[in-house]
């Protein structure tokens, strides 16, 4: 029978997510609900200097806002935990021992002042550091003798220093690495605390998990991680290393500089569905031309075989363009609902209609964060800049528009009932019986009322939205303006 895909997401909490983060989650998720498997949430907390505040309900969150749900973890529990790495400290030292008993590992007694010379030896010799095995000679009754009298002390892993390691990723194949290059590492620190990768091995070991999906910056650790497991007689779980994301200058995206984080996109306007979306496309692809996935298809058609080892850069323009395609596939209403707070940003508390506001902008807008600029117009405008009147198609400049406007007002004014088609039937019918094109009326009504080169939506529209005093109010200000300039 084969064995139940388990996968795992582990993330430390020491910062916020980036997309980085994000595509291991998604991955790592879909790997195990594409096989019917079962996804676990491990938080990797060893680190305890580097611990934020607040920084696991981020991750929560953030999980939740894309729809991804995690079958055991600290909140839903499981047969496997505790699910936080700060609970489960009593579990490593004992594994510790028992490779200090079968020789794969020791005590080591070395003070920092001593590590730091022999650092900075290696670093003026232009070296890499690598701990010189000082404690490795020590008979273990001195071992025993030195734990007794209460000294400070790690245990690293003893590796082996000539010789290759190899390993096998399913993105990456066959990875060699020269054992001469593995440093003695620590596997429990002086402070009792387990290091990442002692405790990423156990853990994922005593979790059953059978894939383990992270970035390529792991793929030089691996081999270390390969001995531990050898070393236990432990079976090897599936490596998938996944591709750098790159920003478009060709550098890492990284927490420190706050390169794309999920909670900016959310606040900059991007829709959890296209992240998710365009996430999922940073270095994996369906083998087809599709683009466009729920994560409900996501579930049905990920595979593992389809993630590439090239580098994916991080587009903006892209996740932008992807991001208007979900906007125009909202309902009105769902596009309303979401909007709403962007138009209030831009118009604050005028009470204009929103689903009417709503309905102009959404086959333009790309980025909610680009809606309150874009309708703030509809609260107020400054003065008009007459050079906006001239339109060579529509045959406009600011005299054909000093001659129009009243025509405008004075016919606008007789509507009783203001809504879309009467404004344009009355402006239609105007420009009927002054024998021109609709446009020639229409542009300089439209620039009357918003006073810019570009708007979300056409003179009717807007006229319609902006109700009809404020629209003749506008349209009055607009022909005082080229009287005083026509002197
Ligand atoms: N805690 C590690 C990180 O946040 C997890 C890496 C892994 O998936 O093992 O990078």
């Amino acid at each position: 029978m084969l064995k139940e895909v388990r996968t795992r997401y582990a993330p430390s909490p020491t910062g916020y997510m980036h997309i980085g983060n994000l595509r291991s989650a998604i991955f790592e998720y879909l790997a195990a609900r594409a096989k019917g498997g079962k996804f676990i949430l491990r938080i990797e907390d060893t680190d305890q200097a580097r611990l934020v505040e607040g920084a696991v309900d981020v991750i929560y969150n953030t999980l939740a806002a894309i729809g991804i749900t995690h079958d055991e973890g600290p909140d839903v529990g499981g047969d496997y935990g505790p699910y936080v790495q700060s609970e489960r400290k009593h579990l490593y030292l004992p594994y510790a021992l028992e490779l200090v008993e079968k020789g794969h590992a020791y005590h080591c007694f070395c003070k920092k002042d001593r590590l730091d010379a022999l650092r900075e030896e290696a670093q003026s010799a232009g070296k890499q550091f690598k701990y010189d095995r000082h404690c490795l000679n020590l008979s273990s009754e001195e071992v025993q003798e030195k734990l007794a009298s209460g000294n400070e002390f790690v245990i690293r892993q003893l590796m082996p220093d000539t010789g290759t390691t190899t390993y096998y990723d399913e993105v990456f194949g066959n990875l060699t690495f020269d054992n001469s290059t593995l440093e003695d590492q620590i596997l429990i620190k002086s402070d009792g605390f387990p290091t990442y990768n002692f405790a990423n091995v156990i853990d994922d070991h005593t979790m059953n998990i059978t894939h383990i999906l992270r970035g390529s910056e792991y793929l030089s650790s691996t081999p270390k991680f390969v001995h531990l497991y050898n070393a236990f007689g432990w079976d090897i779980p599936t490596f998938v290393h996944l591709p750098l994301v790159v920003k478009s200058d060709g550098s890492k995206i990284s927490k420190r500089n706050g390169d794309a984080m999920f909670q900016d996109m959310i606040d900059a306007g991007y829709l959890p569905e296209a992240i998710l979306n365009y996430t999922v496309l940073l270095g994996w692809s369906p083998g087809d031309e599709r683009e466009f996935f729920t994560l409900q298809e996501l579930e049905q058609v990920f595979d593992i075989k389809g993630i590439s080892k090239s580098p994916s850069t991080l587009d903006y323009n892209k996740l932008k363009w992807m991001n208007g395609e979900y906007i125009r596939k909202l309902d009105l209403e769902g596009f309303t609902r979401i909007a709403a707070p962007w138009i209030k940003d831009g118009i604050g508390n005028l009470e204009l209609d929103y689903g009417k506001i709503a309905a102009m902008i959404q086959k333009r807008t790309n980025l909610l964060g680009d809606i309150p600029d874009s309708v703030s117009f509809l609260k107020e405008i400054n003065s008009i800049d007459p050079e906006l009147y001239n339109h060579k198609k529509m045959q406009c400049d600011p005299l054909a528009a000093l001659d129009l406007l009243p025509e405008a007002y004075k016919t606008l004014e007789a509507i009783t009932e203001w809504e879309h088609n009467a404004i344009y039937d009355t402006l239609s019918a105007k420009a009927l019986e002054l024998g021109i094109k609709n446009g020639k009326i229409m542009w300089p009504v439209r620039v009357a009322l918003t006073s810019r080169p570009v708007t979300p939506g056409g003179a009717i529209e807007i006229a319609e939205i902006l109700g009809k005093k404020e629209t003749l109010d506008r349209i009055n200000i607009a022909i005082k303006q080229l009287e005083e300039l026509n002197g």
